[in-house]
């Protein structure tokens, strides 16, 4: 499977795969670890390449909007952005 832009690092590290059980697709950055659950009811087309590849993610600190096409990232709801003001975490 193809590989994707990490949104933490920006390596091309980043890979799904199926979680067991529940119906859950995990996203892991095998260079920076990170990682991520896809919410898989939610899928819209993004506004910036107009495909339908934007898929909601979720880790332990933020729920975002993430296309693997281009790559953008919408902030939904970040944990560490409303408990210590607006730490710029690029
Ligand atoms: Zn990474
Ligand atoms: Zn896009």
């Amino acid at each position: 499977m193809a590989l994707q832009i990490c949104p933490k690092c920006k390596e091309s590290s980043f890979t799904w795969s199926i979680g067991e059980g529940d119906l859950i697709t995990i996203w892991t950055c095998y260079k920076c670890r990170y990682t991520a659950y896809e919410v898989e009811s939610f899928e819209r087309v993004c506004e910036l390449c107009k495909n339908r590849t934007e898929i909601r993610l979720k880790d332990e600190v933020k729920i975002y909007w993430w296309c693997n096409r281009c790559n953008s990232v919408n902030i939904i709801r970040d944990k560490h952005a409303s408990q210590n003001h607006m730490k710029k975490n690029h």
